[in-house]
């Protein structure tokens, strides 16, 4: 399960210091074969090319080779198999789990690979037995599925969104019949990334991971509900479940803790902190409904001691956006001495462990984390996009770049690494 790494100014810094970048091989070449074989095709790694019954189409992709080599070429994007579907990828918007991929700094990323992850496409094609979507239909990829069958008790329960269906082979960057469906025109297969791969103009994806939407949906803006915004709505609604008049406060104020601070607002919540080391962000936060803006840099006191202070007993909920963690320690302490919940959303560097006394849960803390917001995803993602569409979600303020072409995937990256940057989307 990977998510959004939106990390503070400092703790982006700080993880880069940390995280390694090991040197991987980007030579998972095979030999040139004919375009069209039904039969899945060896190569030396073991990962296979493998077609369904229709016609393999060409597209361009933005493939990532190997560490900080992302390259737009030309790709084969196999027909759908059984259970799949082929979409065309009509915009796709930066997701920091992306470049944190591209980076290196994921120890499980695949290279090549086909990243992205947060988009919107039409479905081109279905394989056999695919009954839920059909050729037209616009659809939200999902990294998190929702199988819906009757022996999965992840999906029977509505304690979790966590559908393992198709856990395994998602994380080996192939289909669930462990082959891949991309390849490079010069015929070397290309992983799968996150059950996604929507830097493409065209992906294969498992029907369990396609949540239909609206035909009406902007995919240009709905595109972010398959990760960061959504993301930041679910762990406010789902899985804190704050009430209103609570206390929030929100560490790291990038796409998806700004999606917690507009939660929170709609919730009722009576008082919002909204915590950054970059002042530029506190605009913004104000805006979508923060109370008080917090710069850890300009306290002289550890930054969950000066928000105990404000509060007299901590804050009722709050969520880690950062992925640093000791963020996420700062987060949890400041919670409600009885009954605080902290939530962590941001993903850490590999290796990285929390901390914090026991004393801090035997006070009434509770520490939680959240993927993809606890949402469902072929169930709730088509309803979050009803309620964008009835005006009750507004999300233009998160797109703040807007690129046009697969081969412009680099200068939206250019754009998520400046400081002014929430989502760059780019349409194809
Ligand atoms: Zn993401
Ligand atoms: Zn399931």
């Amino acid at each position: 399960m990977k998510m959004m790494r939106v990390p503070l100014a400092g703790a982006l810094a700080l993880g880069r210091a940390l995280a390694l970048a090991p040197a991987r091989s980007s030579s998972l070449r095979a030999p040139a074969r004919a375009f069209a074989s039904r039969m899945p095709e060896v190569e030396d790694a073991g990962l296979k090319w493998s077609t369904g019954t229709g016609a393999p189409l060409e597209c361009r992709a933005a493939v990532a080779f190997g560490v900080d080599d992302l390259r737009t070429t030309d790709v084969v994007v196999a027909a759908p198999k059984a259970g799949e579907v082929r979409l065309r990828v009509v915009a796709n918007a930066l997701c920091h789990t992306d470049i944190y991929t591209l980076e290196g700094s994921d120890p499980e990323g695949l290279f090549p690979s086909i990243l992205g992850h947060e988009a919107g496409a039409i479905v081109e094609s279905v394989g056999e037995g695919v009954t839920s979507v059909k050729v037209g239909d616009k659809v939200i990829p999902c990294y998190t599925p929702q199988c819906r069958e009757a022996d999965c008790i992840f999906c029977a329960s509505p304690k979790t969104n966590l559908c393992p269906k198709i856990r395994g082979t998602q994380g080996r960057g192939v289909m669930p019949d462990g082959t891949t469906r991309f390849k490079t025109a010069d015929g070397a297969p290309v992983a799968h990334f996150m059950g996604c791969s929507t830097f493409a103009e065209y992906t294969v994806v498992s029907e369990i991971s396609c949540a239909k939407i609206d035909d009406s949906a902007d995919l240009a803006k709905v595109c972010m509900l398959g990760c960061g915004v959504a993301t930041g709505w679910g762990a406010a609604w789902k899985t804190a479940n704050m009430e209103a008049d609570a206390s929030v406060a929100v560490f790291g104020c990038g796409a998806v803790g700004l999606a917690v601070i507009q939660a929170a607002k709609i919730r009722g919540a009576r008082r919002i902190f909204a915590v950054d080391t970059n002042p530029d962000k506190f605009d913004i936060a104000t805006e979508f409904g923060a109370t008080d803006c917090v710069n850890p840099l300009e306290l002289d006191g550890p930054v969950a001691a000066h928000l105990v202070g404000l509060t007299q007993w901590g804050v009722d909920y709050t969520f880690d956006c950062t992925g640093n963690t000791e963020v996420m320690r700062a987060a949890l302490e400041c919670a409600h001495r009885g009954w605080g919940v902290s939530v962590v959303i941001g993903v850490a560097a590999a290796g990285h462990e929390i901390a914090t006394r026991p004393f801090q849960l035997v006070t009434g803390r509770t520490w939680k984390g959240t993927a993809f917001g606890g949402f469902k995803s072929r169930d709730e993602v088509p309803e979050l996009v009803d309620r964008v569409l009835a005006g009750d979600l507004p999300i233009d303020a998160y797109i703040t770049h807007n690129f046009d072409g697969v081969d412009n995937t680099h200068a939206a990256i250019d754009a998520l690494h400046g400081g002014d940057c929430l989502r760059a989307v780019v349409s194809y």
